[in-house]
C-alpha cells in the first residue's frame, strides 16, 4: 500500500482540523542524528526537529538505553499513588536548574497540561479568574488555555475558565510601536500593560502569562529586557507571571537557559514539556513552592511523570548539560542568521528574518511592501523538502518559516540548510 493509501486513511478517520504539512505528506519511518527518512526511501536533514520536540535529534543512545533499562524492569507505570525515583530526581533538577528559590515541580504530559496547571495555581493563589496574555501567543489546545491564546488561526472558541486582556509586546514585526528604538518600544508596551490593568479589569489579576520568544506565533523576539520591564508593573500589583517556556527552554535559545533569562527577571512560574523528553511525553510547571502547594483540592495526572518520561527526560536533562548544548545553539544559530542575512539581502520576499539561537523566523512577503504571503511561505516549504531539508510553517498570518533543528546541529548541516533555502527562497521569489 502506498504512501497515496494512507493519506486517504487519514483523511477518513482523523479530525478534518489536524493539519498535515505538503501538498503530499511525509511519512517518516526511521531516524538517526539529524536525519529522518520517509517510507519511500527519501532522507531529510530535519530543521524542524518535531516541533522543536527532537531537541537532541534521533536515535540518541543514552536515551534509548536508559528507556530500554526501565522497560527492562517490567514497569511502564506505577501511578503518582506510590514513590516514582527518576520522577523525584527529575524535579529535583529542574526546580535547581529554575532559578526560583523554594521551588517545586508538577509533571504532566504535555505543554497544554502545563499552561493548565500554571493558570489553576494562579487563579487559585489570587483568587482571580484574570489573567493577562501576550497578542499573538500560543499556549496549547483545552479551555483555559485556548482562551489566553491571543491567534485567531488557533482559537477555535471563545469560552474560557479565564477573563484575558491582551498586551502588546510579543510581535514586533507588525506592532503599532514596530518603529520604535528598543528602549521606546519596551517603554510603549510597559505603558499599554499598565493601561491595560487599569482600564480592563478590577486590578486584582491572577497572572501575566508569557512566551519569551513566541513559537506558533512565528518565533518573534521581543527586545531583551521587555519582560524585565512587565515585572516591575506586574510586582506593583502583585500580579504572578509565568513564563511559557514549552519552546524557549533547555538551553535552545542559546544565550541562557531559560528564554525569559534575556529579561533580567526570574518568573514566579515557568511551564515547559517538548524538548524535555525529546520526544517522550513529558511537560510540567516549576513554580514558588507557595503558589504550587496554593490548590485546596486534590489534583493528580495519572501518567504525569510515569518511570518511562522521567527517566527519559533526566538522560535528555544530562545528555544537554554534559555536552553543553546551549553552546552550540548559540554557536550554530549564528552561523545560521549570518547565512540568512546574506540571502534576505538578496530576497525582498524576506519582510522579517528575527531569532535567537536555534529558533528563527522568516518573515515572508509580497514583493514591494509587507503584505504577508501564505503563497511564497508555503513555496518555500515544499522547495525546502524538494532539496531534503525539513522546516516549519507558522505565525499570525501563516506566511513564516521556523527554523529550530536539533540542539546537536553540526556546522556542516548548517551550512547544508542555507544552500536549500537559499535555492528554495530564490525558486519561490522567481514562481
Ligand atoms: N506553549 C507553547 C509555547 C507551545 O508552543 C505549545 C505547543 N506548540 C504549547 C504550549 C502546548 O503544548 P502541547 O502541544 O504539548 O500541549
Amino acid at each position: 500500500m502506498g504512501e497515496r493509501a494512507l493519506i486517504d486513511r487519514h483523511r477518513a478517520v482523523m479530525p478534518s482540523w489536524l493539519a498535515l504539512y505538503y501538498a503530499d505528506p511525509i511519512e517518516i519511518v526511521h531516524g538517526h542524528g539529524r536525519r529522518v527518512t520517509d517510507s519511500n526511501g527519501r532522507t531529510y536533514l530535519d530543521f524542524f526537529a518535531g516541533i522543536l520536540t527532537n531537541a537532541i535529534g534521533y536515535d540518541v543512545a543514552e536515551i534509548s538505553d536508559a528507556v530500554r533499562k526501565q522497560l527492562d524492569t517490567g514497569i511502564l507505570h506505577t501511578s503518582t499513588l506510590y514513590l516514582i525515583r527518576s520522577q523525584v530526581e527529575l524535579a529535583e533538577r529542574i526546580a535547581e536548574l529554575s532559578g526560583i528559590p523554594d521551588a517545586k515541580v508538577f509533571l504532566c504530559n504535555s505543554g497544554t497540561e502545563a499552561n493548565e496547571t500554571a493558570l489553576m495555581l494562579a487563579t487559585q493563589w489570587r483568587r482571580s479568574n484574570q489573567v493577562l496574555a501576550m497578542r499573538n501567543s500560543y499556549h496549547g489546545r483545552a479551555f483555559a488555555t485556548v482562551g489566553i491564546t491571543g491567534n485567531r488561526g488557533w482559537s477555535a472558541s471563545s469560552l474560557s475558565p479565564v477573563k484575558v486582556s491582551y498586551v502588546h509586546g510579543g510581535y514586533r514585526y507588525r506592532s503599532p510601536f514596530s518603529g520604535l528604538s528598543d528602549a521606546d518600544y519596551i517603554k510603549a508596551c510597559t505603558e499599554d500593560l499598565r493601561e491595560v490593568i487599569q482600564t480592563t479589569t478590577s486590578g486584582d489579576v491572577a497572572c501575566l502569562i508569557a512566551e519569551p520568544i513566541q513559537g506558533v506565533g512565528g518565533f518573534c523576539v521581543p527586545p531583551d529586557g521587555l519582560y524585565g520591564a512587565f515585572a516591575e508593573v506586574l510586582a506593583e500589583y502583585g500580579i504572578l507571571f509565568i513564563s511559557d517556556e514549552v519552546q524557549t527552554g533547555w538551553g535552545r535559545t542559546g544565550e541562557h537557559f531559560w528564554g525569559i533569562g534575556a529579561h533580567g527577571v526570574v518568573p514566579d512560574m515557568m511551564t515547559f514539556a517538548k524538548g524535555l523528553g525529546n520526544g517522550l511525553a513529558i511537560g510540567g510547571v516549576v513554580a514558588r513552592g507557595d503558589v504550587m502547594d496554593a490548590l485546596g483540592a486534590n489534583s493528580i495526572s495519572t501518567f504525569g511523570g510515569n518511570p518511562v518520561a522521567t527517566v527519559g527526560a533526566r538522560a535528555v536533562l544530562d545528555y544537554v548539560l554534559d555536552h553543553d548544548l546551549q553552546a552550540n545553539a548559540a554557536k550554530q544559530g549564528a552561523r545560521l542568521m549570518a547565512g540568512l542575512r546574506e540571502i534576505a539581502g538578496r530576497h525582498p520576499i524576506v519582510g522579517d528574518l528575527r531569532g535567537k539561537g536555534l529558533m528563527v523566523g522568516i518573515e515572508l512577503v509580497e514583493p514591494g511592501g509587507t503584505t504577508p504571503s501564505v503563497r511564497l511561505a508555503t513555496a518555500v516549504l515544499e522547495e525546502t523538502r524538494a532539496r531534503g531539508l525539513l522546516v516549519g510553517k507558522g505565525g499570525l498570518h501563516n506566511n513564516v518559516i521556523r527554523l529550530a533543528p536539533p540542539m546537536t546541529v553540526t556546522e556542516d548541516e548548517v551550512d547544508e540548510a542555507l544552500g536549500a533555502l537559499g535555492g528554495a527562497i530564490a525558486t519561490a521569489e522567481g514562481q
